[in-house]
C-alpha cells in the first residue's frame, strides 16, 4: 500500500508541491509549525533514516542540499533555518517514507519537546 506520500508523489492526493527533481520532491506540510514548514522526500521510498543503506548516500546528501537551496529560496538564508529528521516513535515519526522537515520564519526553540 502506497504511504500518503507516495501519493503525493504521484499526484494521486493535493499538495502544494514547490520542487521536483529526479531524486526527491518538496512541499508545504499540511500542519505547518513555523511560518515556513516544507518537506523534502525522496522518490524512493526509504521507511526512515534508520534504515536507510549505504546505496542511498547520493540521495540523503542530496535532500539536505535541496533543504539548504529551498531555504535560500525562500530567503531564509540569512534569519536562519533548522532541518529536523524524526525516527520511529520516541523520534515523533508518523509518516513512514522518509521525510526531512525544514523549519523557519521564526525564532525556533531549544530543545524541542
Ligand atoms: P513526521 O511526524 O512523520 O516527522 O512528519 C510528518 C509530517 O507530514 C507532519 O508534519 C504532517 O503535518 C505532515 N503531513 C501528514 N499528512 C500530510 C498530507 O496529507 N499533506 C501534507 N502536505 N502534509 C502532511
Amino acid at each position: 500500500m502506497k504511504t500518503i506520500f507516495e501519493k503525493i508523489r504521484d499526484g494521486e492526493i493535493p499538495a502544494d508541491v514547490i520542487h521536483r527533481d529526479e531524486h526527491c520532491f518538496v512541499f508545504r506540510d499540511i500542519s505547518p509549525q513555523a511560518p515556513v514548514h516544507v518537506l523534502i522526500v525522496p522518490n524512493k521510498v526509504i521507511p526512515r533514516i534508520g534504515e536507510a543503506e549505504t546505496g542511498d548516500q547520493a540521495i540523503l546528501g542530496h535532500l539536505l542540499l535541496t533543504a539548504a537551496k529551498i531555504a535560500a529560496d525562500l530567503g531564509l538564508a540569512e534569519s536562519g533555518f533548522r532541518v529536523v529528521i524524526n525516527n520511529g516513535t520516541h523520534g515523533g515519526e508518523t509518516v513512514p517514507h522518509l521525510h526531512v522537515h525544514l523549519l523557519g520564519g521564526r525564532q525556533l526553540t531549544w530543545p524541542p519537546g
